[in-house]
């Protein structure tokens, strides 16, 4: 009888509890915005401060710049498809002329980050800390569909045939995860024309606190956020950065994740 009388007081916390996280997962699932958030941030003498290729030899590739050139093609992409795209990025406007004039372009929102290389706290999860967390706190005050940081990999700071590349995710962002592998093994990676040895693209859930990124992740998954971190391509792989260095190439990666952002939420 008393354990009864216990269970009886706890049902309306409990049912409380569920109550709010499925309309929380309802919102999220009824938003039409995706966030594209641009890797890293472009400092005014040093450039990109994202990975580079090693050398110029297989290509002259910085990712922090190469998606301010090419995340306005991602964006078409989803916003051709009914819904609406923002574009945000850690740091400010570049002081590169081009790159400045693409970013006004394509409206790119610059958080500021006053110390872009320091750890923030996040606004709308306080446990959650890391590096690049103000992009975060944009992404998440746009109350969207998804969060897709954009990257790309490298291994060591020399030239080398590497493969295993992924898509790091929340847990809320399995499929989304799964989503943009899929266009990438069938569109981008070997017969796509980026030689990959037949190794497919990877699916992480990252769900630990790590300061570097994890806890982007983490802060969008408590907010039933589906998040992912474009790992897919390496600059330190010849064979990757020969393919990305091709104007037509890099656009067609940078659609290629557009593509697996839309079929995701048309999947939903
Ligand atoms: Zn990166």
């Amino acid at each position: 009888m008393n354990h009864l009388f216990h269970i009886l007081l706890l049902l309306p916390l409990l049912l409380c509890t569920s109550c709010t996280q499925q309309m929380m997962r309802a919102q999220v699932r009824e938003s039409k915005v995706v966030v594209l958030d641009i890797g890293h941030y472009y400092h005014p003498e040093r450039g990109g401060q994202g990975a580079r290729t090693p050398d110029k030899r297989y290509g002259n590739i910085e990712e922090c710049e190469y998606w301010y050139r090419y995340a306005g093609y991602t964006a078409r992409i989803i916003e051709r498809a009914g819904y609406q795209c923002r574009i945000c990025c850690r740091g400010s406007l570049p002081t590169d002329k081009k790159l400045a004039e693409i970013a006004i372009l394509e409206g790119v929102h610059h958080v500021n980050t006053p110390e872009p290389n320091a750890i923030y706290r996040s606004k709308h999860h306080p446990h959650r800390m890391a590096v690049g967390m103000l992009s975060t706190n944009y992404a998440l005050d746009q109350k969207p569909a998804a969060v897709v940081y954009l990257h790309h990999n490298s291994m060591t700071s020399r030239w080398m045939v590497y493969n295993k590349g992924a898509i790091y995710c929340n847990e809320e962002g399995t499929d989304l995860g799964l989503a943009l592998a899929e266009v990438i093994n069938r569109t981008i990676y070997d017969k796509g024309g980026m030689p990959n040895h037949g190794v497919p693209c990877g699916v992480i859930i990252r769900n630990d606190g790590r300061k570097g990124g994890g806890d982007w992740l983490n802060a969008c998954n408590e907010s039933y956020v589906p998040a992912a971190i474009t790992e897919a391509t390496f600059l330190s792989n010849p064979e990757h950065a020969k393919f990305l260095g091709q104007e037509q190439n890099a656009i067609r990666y940078a659609e290629a994740i557009g593509h697996g952002i839309v079929n995701y939420l048309k999947a939903r």
